[in-house]
């Protein structure tokens, strides 16, 4: 192929921000994918049977997700997510009862407050518990935080006081759901972070792709190719050559591309090793090892009528013994009309979930994952109990995250090498953001930045994040009096609240 000034490897999200940015300063890039469709784990296709556009698995973007919007923008699809009501967070289900996860508008953290307080799953006691631990976590900057990941995220938390049905409940459920892993084995620094970045704000919304998740990203192919760069699917990296740096990629078909400038890796760490040349074997790569893959199984099924009473999304509450951990209705979330015409709408509902760390379910048949997942339902929608299932599809998908388990938020690796000539993109390289679409957009804008600065330009495509609000930082302030004063009086207030010894 003629030449080109940057290899990318991989089109997913990571891959194509950093595609995006470079391209629109004037290089001459070429994306290398395996698959024949962009999108990486963020991807999507047709329903043979249905002609329904399904996901990967369900995914949901926050509001707090400034990279990954602005790679929609340039692709012009920002426009395709579909927001939940203003300042509506999630609905808990438990058993039939629901619990709606609202913030209200007071500066954070009292916004999230009254939804905090009239939580009808935990105690008084377990709710005093936890205030102390917040106004901690609040004080704490990322070098105070990175001083975290030696230990698990329920060892920090029962440190502070917080009693096991608390951390079982609200750490555990965001743990479990936002970074996949549970509570007893999480990283605290990775736990903090987001717990800091939902608690520091105001308000966080959630919402989805309105189309196939893969339909955001599929633009950037016509984008780059705009540009004179170019998008090749279906076109497998072997390896890496060169020996002191970084000097190209060669092809499963043998064919060697040499780009001028460097080489963007987005590939995961499991796909990436095995790459490296023996020769980079001093740059510290076998680090990444400790990167694991966390397992999901995402399950969609199409009913014979609505059975959801017409939500888009809910979450059941943690316990580790459940199969799923949200669920969302597609006939409630996509806008408009399906590929035949019928408002989605009106639509019998097609519900979608995650199975999380599905690594303990390997054993179970894809009819018995259908059916548990049924049973989930139906306890908390009646009308799943009469309705058909008329088709359903058991994705099995080897690796959503990496596992961000203790010890392992210090090994994500800068986007800049020890190796001249190759840098390092995906979600899981160090970008201050949970494993996620965000930090994939995030990792591959900071890719293109660090390639950029070697060649002595200006760049700064990636969005930093600010810090949490002031109010939140003031509260944080409060930590110095918690020793005194704060978990005093809250172990105090436990013990009043009637909490058993043994939680406290
Ligand atoms: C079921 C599921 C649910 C999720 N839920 C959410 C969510 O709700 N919100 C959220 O923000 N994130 C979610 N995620 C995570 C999110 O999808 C990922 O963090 C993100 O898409 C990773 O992007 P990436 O570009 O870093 O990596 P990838 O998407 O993995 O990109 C790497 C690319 O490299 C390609 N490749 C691999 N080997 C080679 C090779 N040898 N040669 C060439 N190409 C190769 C791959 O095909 C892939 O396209 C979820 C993921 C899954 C699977």
């Amino acid at each position: 192929m003629s030449e080109v000034d940057v290899a990318i490897v991989g089109g997913g999200v990571a891959g194509l921000a950093a595609a995006v940015t470079l391209a629109e300063q004037g290089l001459k890039v070429v994306v290398l994918e395996s698959r024949s469709i962009l999108g990486g784990r963020a991807r999507s296709w047709v329903d043979g049977v249905t002609r329904d556009p399904v996901h990967i698995g369900p995914h949901v973007v926050v509001s707090e997700y400034p990279n990954f919007f602005k790679l929609l923008e340039k692709l012009q699809t920002l426009e395709k997510i579909v927001w939940q009501p203003w300042r509506h967070f999630v609905t808990f289900v438990q058993g039939k009862v629901d619990y709606h996860i609202r913030t209200r508008p007071l500066p954070a953290p009292a916004s999230w407050g009254p939804a905090s307080i009239f939580d009808p799953f935990v105690t008084w006691a377990d709710k005093h518990s936890t205030v102390p631990a917040a106004v901690h976590c609040l004080g704490l900057d990322e070098e105070e935080l990175m001083k975290l990941d030696g230990q698990s995220g329920a060892e920090f938390l029962r440190g502070l006081g917080v009693t096991e049905d608390y951390i079982r409940h609200f750490w555990g459920f965001l743990s479990h759901a936002i970074l996949n892993v549970p509570v007893e084995e999480v990283s605290a620094a990775a736990l903090v972070r987001f717990f800091r970045r939902l608690v520091g704000r105001s308000s966080m919304e959630m919402g989805f792709s309105g189309c196939g998740l893969g339909e955001l990203l599929v633009p950037a192919k016509p984008f780059l190719e705009k540009l004179g760069s170019t998008v090749r699917t279906s076109t497998e990296v072997r390896g890496f050559l060169g020996s002191e740096r970084c000097e190209g990629v060669v092809l499963d078909s043998g064919e060697e591309i040499r780009p001028k400038l460097g080489v963007i890796s987005s590939l995961p760490p499991q796909t990436f090793l095995p790459l490296v040349p023996v020769a980079w074997e001093g740059a510290g790569f076998r680090s990444l090892e400790a990167l694991k893959p966390c397992k999901y199984i995402s399950v969609y099924l199409w009913f014979d009528r609505k059975v959801t009473e017409g939500m888009q999304m809910w979450a059941r509450t943690y316990s580790k013994d459940d199969l799923n951990c949200e669920f969302y209705d597609f006939s409630e979330i996509y806008p408009g009309k399906d590929a035949q015409g019928q408002p989605w709408k009106e639509r019998p509902s097609f519900v979608g979930s995650n199975i999380i760390d599905s690594g303990r379910l390997a054993d179970m048949t894809d009819e018995e994952i259908v059916q548990g997942t049924l049973r989930e339902m139906q306890e908390r929608f009646p009308k799943a109990l009469e309705a058909k299932v008329l088709h359903s599809v058991v994705n099995r998908i080897p690796m959503a995250i990496h596992r961000p388990v203790v010890g392992t938020e210090s090994l994500r690796p800068d986007q800049a090498t020890e190796v001249p000539g190759l840098y390092l993109a995906g979600c899981w390289t160090r970008t201050e953001f949970p494993s996620s679409m965000e930090s994939a957009a995030r990792s591959g804008f900071l890719a293109a930045d660090a390639l950029l600065r070697g060649q002595g330009r200006q760049s700064q495509a990636a969005i930093a994040y600010g810090p949490i609000s002031l109010s939140a930082r003031l509260v944080g302030k409060l930590d110095v009096l918690r020793p005194m004063l704060l978990a005093p009086l809250f172990r105090g207030l436990v013990r009043l609240s009637g909490a058993p010894k043994s939680k406290l």
